[in-house]
């Protein structure tokens, strides 16, 4: 069957069992479902979009598309940096954005469980009104949806003393296939705090990149709502390089702050000429603290940080008194990503490393940018040791884009070589496929080749991906 005849089956047997606003088969709605925001991550073109609404739907779509053979790509809010929820050719792009609910809040039991297509900052929202917590904080928490920081195993700003995403699930229900029908559902992991019946599915589901199945529902733990007022603490630094050396001492000395980002001077003058939120980018690097611990242990641990950073060679380090300068500084965290993106396409590293190495690892990075002349900016979730060096390109420059992406390879071969890993958050997807296996030991990949074609041995889940 040629690729047009094989769609039109597709769609045929698709629409027979979805109502009609389901479908999407418009060539440029189509594209725009077919990519997420990773620069240069090739996409395919897909046969057919489904916007599901319901958990039977989703497994109409998986009977049927590995009734024809056609590949599933899952899709939350494509908000993703690795190409993971890319089109491969003739696939199904299955959009779970309209499943959208939190479907339970259990007040008594510090669970919620929600749709995947559910946004990371609704479920906050909807547990704050409970007096609870979700913590698990991805910069693009606005937007990202929970099946979509499932998949990835998102992070984020206070990961450093609350966990990510993994820490959370307890239990999911997936659309599933291999031992079981295509099509079938199968529920993983438990609501109690513990269990240890069976191997853990639930936390393989986590982080496999829409490789083993389709989430159709989390359960997640929640924790109480944090009491007071955070302290924030900034400490400004003259280079990238003394600001890892602070985030090194910070963890030699046991001090566990709430979040501990770094921005350098390109992120924060980015961010000041497009938001204007009166941030002074005279240091050529930020770092911010926030301890939520309460009382006189949070004001210990936030002076034992200020004088940790200026140790470390920091021009001043204070703790701010300014609630509204404090929230301008984590804003233009936040919104370095976007504000960068206005000066040309982005390309996002990702590595992680262990935070002992993080000075050495900004170092290489200096050195490979400058190697291959290519302007970087970068922030980071410095107390996890997970760095985003931002590789910046001018429109349209195509040996620009070369030398970043040379850049972006020896960025990854740096942190392997330092004992860290190719992708701290964003997932391998299509960017990091080759660094992954630049990383991991040929029995570990022999292994997790196997899981795969165990749970999806027609390879109709994401093939290509991870
Ligand atoms: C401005 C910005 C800031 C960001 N900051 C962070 C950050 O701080 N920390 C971080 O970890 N990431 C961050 N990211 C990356 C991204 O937001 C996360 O990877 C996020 O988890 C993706 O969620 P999504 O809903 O957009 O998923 P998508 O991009 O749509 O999909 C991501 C992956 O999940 C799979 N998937 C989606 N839904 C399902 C499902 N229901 N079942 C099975 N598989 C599914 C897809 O196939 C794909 O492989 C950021 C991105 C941006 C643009």
């Amino acid at each position: 069957m040629g690729s047009a005849t094989a769609a039109t089956a597709l769609v045929e047997a698709l629409s027979r069992g979805l109502p009609g606003d389901r479908l999407v088969v418009d060539p440029d709605v189509l594209a725009a479902m077919s990519h997420d925001d990773a620069e240069w991550a090739p996409a395919g073109t897909a046969a057919a979009g489904v916007r599901a609404r319901t958990e039977a739907e989703v497994q109409h779509v998986v009977r049927t598309c590995a009734a024809l053979g056609a590949p599933i790509v899952p899709r939350g809010a494509g908000t993703g940096l690795s190409g993971g929820a890319n089109a491969v050719s003739g696939c199904v792009v299955l959009d779970l954005s309209r499943m959208n609910q939190v479907l339970e809040i259990d007040p008594d039991n510090l669970v919620c469980v929600v749709q995947p297509g559910a946004v990371n900052d609704d479920v906050k929202a909807a547990v704050a009104e409970h007096g609870l917590w979700y913590p698990p904080d991805p910069a693009s928490a606005p937007w990202s949806t929970i099946g979509g920081n499932v998949a990835t195993n998102a992070g984020g700003l206070c990961c450093l003393k609350y966990g990510v995403t993994r820490d959370y699930v307890l239990g999911l229900r997936a659309v599933v296939g291999g031992p079981v029908a295509y099509g079938d559902v199968v529920r993983l992991g438990r609501r109690t705090t513990k269990g240890v019946a069976g191997l853990d599915l639930a936390g393989l589901f986590v982080g496999s990149e829409g490789t083993l199945g389709v989430v159709t529902e989390v359960t997640l733990r929640l924790r109480p709502a944090p009491a007071g007022s955070p302290r924030t603490i900034v400490g400004a630094f003259p280079d990238l390089v003394s600001s890892g050396r602070a985030v090194a001492q910070i963890t030699r000395r046991g001090l566990t702050p709430a979040v501990l980002e770094l921005l350098d001077r390109a992120c924060l003058e980015a961010v000041e000429e497009w938001k204007h939120l009166g941030i002074d980018a005279d240091a050529g690097a930020l770092l911010l603290a926030r301890v939520d611990t309460p009382g006189d242990s949070g004001a210990a641990e936030a002076a034992a940080i200020a004088a940790t950073m200026t140790g470390a060679g920091a021009m001043w380090a204070e703790q701010s008194t300014d609630d509204a300068e404090a929230e301008a500084l984590f804003d233009a965290r936040r919104l370095a990503y976007p504000a960068l993106e206005r000066l040309g396409p982005v390309l996002t590293e990702d590595v992680c490393v262990p935070r002992s190495k993080v000075p050495a690892m900004l170092e290489q990075i200096n050195a490979i940018a400058a190697r291959h002349g290519v302007r970087i900016a970068t922030i980071a979730h410095a107390g996890d040791g997970n760095l985003h060096p931002l590789l910046i390109t001018p429109p349209g420059d195509s040996a620009a884009r070369l030398a970043a992406q040379a850049a972006f390879e020896e960025f990854l071969d740096a942190a392997i070589a330092l004992g860290g890993t190719v992708t701290g958050e964003h997932g391998v997807g299509i960017l990091k496929r080759d660094g992954m296996r630049r990383e991991l030991d040929p029995g570990s990949l022999a292994l997790q080749a196997a899981v795969r074609r165990a749970l999806d041995p027609r390879e109709v889940f994401n093939p290509g991906k991870g």
